[in-house]
């Protein structure tokens, strides 16, 4: 498609998603939309999480990075409640996590993706995308099993939904391919389909770029500022790429043996003597650059 009737023709699936998504959209502010205050997680004797407090403001993007085993994932499973946390509090909108169960967390606005895809193999992507947003539908067993005019209309909506995310996502081609038979690249955009059918307020996106390859991280650059400045969804990013995580986080957070070492815009951040120093001796602005 040439570029320019491209970009018209993804503003108005943006549009779109906005419209169905009936989300009031974040102004991006110094509201927080997700805020942790001294979360401690301990697994034996190891301290995964020491006491880290951390904000992710409405509206931005937010990078979490540390070396390997500061603490990234077990705080993205606090999140997800996945993991328990001993001491601390983490409040969603204003309202403790700790009321919420896992299965609850994406019906609360909160949308995740995996380090290692989390898909069904065997499932065409249309399929796997209309699963993300399964849990937006209020039909019960009942009214399933009547068919009520509510389920269909409930259908018919995660049906244009799920078709928007497919154009936006550029997966028209493989809509219905299984998606065991796609390259690792295309299945990455297939579970970020997924993550945002359960029209998240705050996506969680767990190494994106992982396996990616330099044109497939441009494109995910991209996309991701797309998601903050037109479908405007938070986003908090955990990410080896340093390259992507300082170009498009606002804010950036470094972790390291569990703890806080850095906080702030990412210009400061890179200049930070104790994160250069964690990141083994000023390679942090190389690292991972085509990974
Ligand atoms: P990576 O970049 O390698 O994914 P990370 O920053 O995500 O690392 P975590 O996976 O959160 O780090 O691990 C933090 C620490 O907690 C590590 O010492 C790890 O071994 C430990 N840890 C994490 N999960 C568990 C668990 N389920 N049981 C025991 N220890 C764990």
């Amino acid at each position: 498609m040439h570029s320019h009737a491209r970009a018209l023709r993804c503003d108005a699936i943006v549009s779109a998603i906005l419209q169905e998504a009936s989300i009031e959209p974040h102004a991006a502010s110094q509201v927080q939309l997700l805020q942790g205050s001294d979360v401690t997680v301990r697994f034996g004797g190891i301290t995964a999480l020491d006491r880290v407090s951390f904000g992710v403001a409405s509206g931005t993007i937010a990078g979490l990075i540390g070396p390997n085993g500061a603490g990234k994932t077990t705080l993205f499973n606090c999140l997800s409640r996945l993991y328990q946390f001993s001491e601390g509090d983490i409040a969603f909108e204003g309202r403790p996590l700790v009321a919420t169960p896992a299965h609850g967390i994406a019906a609360l606005g909160i949308g995740r993706t995996f380090q290692n895809l989390a898909l069904f193999r065997t499932m065409s992507v249309r399929q796997n995308i209309q699963l993300g947003g399964h849990c937006r539908t209020k039909s019960g067993y009942f009214s399933n099993a009547l068919r009520l005019p509510r389920v269909r209309r409930e259908e018919a909506a995660l049906d244009e939904h799920v078709a928007q995310i497919i154009e936006l996502l550029e997966l028209q081609p493989v809509a219905e391919t299984r998606v065991m038979d796609l390259s690792f690249g295309t299945q990455k955009r297939v579970e970020l389909g997924r993550a945002l059918a359960s029209r998240p307020k705050l996506l969680l996106l767990d190494e994106p770029a992982g396996g990616l390859n330099h044109e497939e991280v441009e494109d995910l650059a991209t996309f991701i500022q797309r998601l903050r400045d037109e479908v405007k969804i938070t986003v908090l990013l955990v990410e080896h790429h340093m390259n992507l995580v300082m170009r498009v986080s606002d804010h950036v957070h470094v972790l390291n043996f569990g703890r806080t070492i850095a906080d702030g815009p990412p210009q400061e951040v890179q200049r930070d003597p104790e994160v250069i120093e964690a990141y083994l001796g000023g390679e942090l602005e190389d690292e991972g650059n085509d990974a």
